[in-house]
């Protein structure tokens, strides 16, 4: 048998610049597919219609041109496949896997409110799960608004799977309730789109924050109603700073083009935050990116959080 293909790809929403943390993401992806003769793409994940900017889009690809990091493949960009996302709804409606729901933002606020004082989590109740063909057809002729929910089976006791970097996982599902898959304008939820991008771009490794991790379990459930084999998956921990806090703008993390205007060599960045997982043999070196590939080492990417220090970066 063949082995499967590595193709990994970094999935920013153009929503602002990139900052440190995407681009420890893009770096490590890009370098799991060099590592393994495979090949890495970029998918623009812009379906936030009041956030995503063209011109944060040209700002994150000129940070990725910036750092070298060139992907295999043409862009992809969702706001472009909203017929696939819609078409793939349809058939789960049609398995009787999705639903649409009716509930308005008001009522769903409510909810929330309610199992907050219950100490719940601020799950949706399944309200709409158990319309009528009738009580479905009557809503729709009047014109209501509805959006698209997977509907996911409680009685499941948690999602395993296998992370490359974590080992074996078992998120608990009780958290989420059944979610949305298609808003109430077309577009798809984040979870959906992942899925079937990831699926047709053939995608074989998704490499990215943990803060993702439950967002895996429901692509995992989506994966399964799809009939499609989900990729492999690996979780980094996040980059912080010395007292352990996220980065991030508020903390005052430089964003990339920031980084660049300040006069910080794009190598020197990229062998920084890849040596901070732990993987990079000789972490201070700085070389070429082929003498990078070489010295990054997959197997000894860290489970922990990645401490990062200005300073050490300046110094190299
Ligand atoms: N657009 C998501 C983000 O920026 C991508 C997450 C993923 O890699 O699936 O967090």
């Amino acid at each position: 048998m063949t082995p499967t293909p590595w193709h990994t790809r970094f999935a920013p929403s153009p929503t602002g610049t990139m900052h440190l943390g995407n681009a420890r993401t893009a770096i490590l992806n890009w370098l799991m597919a060099r590592k393994h003769q495979g090949s890495f793409s970029v998918r623009l994940e812009d379906t936030d219609r009041e956030r995503s900017t063209f011109a944060s889009e040209a700002s994150i690809l000129s940070s990725l041109a910036w750092m070298q990091l060139e992907p295999d493949h043409p862009v992809v960009r969702q706001s472009t496949r909203l017929e696939r996302y819609q078409n793939m709804a349809r058939a789960l409606m049609d398995k009787g896997l999705a639903y649409p729901c009716f509930c308005t933002e008001a009522e769903l606020q409510k909810d929330r409110e309610m199992a907050a004082s219950k100490g719940l989590p601020p799950r949706y109740t399944g309200k709409c799960s158990t319309l009528s063909p009738e009580e479905i057809h009557k809503k729709m002729e009047q014109g209501h608004p509805y959006t698209i929910r997977f509907r996911v089976d409680q009685n499941i006791p948690g999602i395993e799977f296998t992370d490359l970097i974590k080992g074996l996982m078992n998120i608990p599902i009780q958290a989420f309730g059944d979610f949305v898959i298609l808003r109430s304008n077309g577009w798809p939820s984040y979870n959906f789109a992942v899925v079937i991008d990831d699926q047709d771009m053939g995608i074989t490794l998704v490499l990215r924050g943990e803060d993702h991790l439950t967002n895996t379990a429901r692509q995992i459930l989506l994966y399964k109603a799809l009939d499609m084999v989900p990729p492999r998956f690996a979780h980094h921990g996040l980059l912080v700073d010395t007292n352990q806090h996220k980065l991030s703008k508020r903390t005052g993390a430089k964003s990339i083009p920031e980084l660049m205007r300040a006069g910080i060599h794009p190598l020197a960045l990229v062998h920084y935050l890849a040596g901070l997982s732990g993987a990079v043999k000789g972490k201070h070196i700085v070389g070429s990116l082929d003498e990078l590939v070489e010295r990054f080492n997959p197997r000894r990417l860290g489970r922990g959080n990645a401490v990062f220090q200005m300073q050490e970066l300046e110094q190299l």
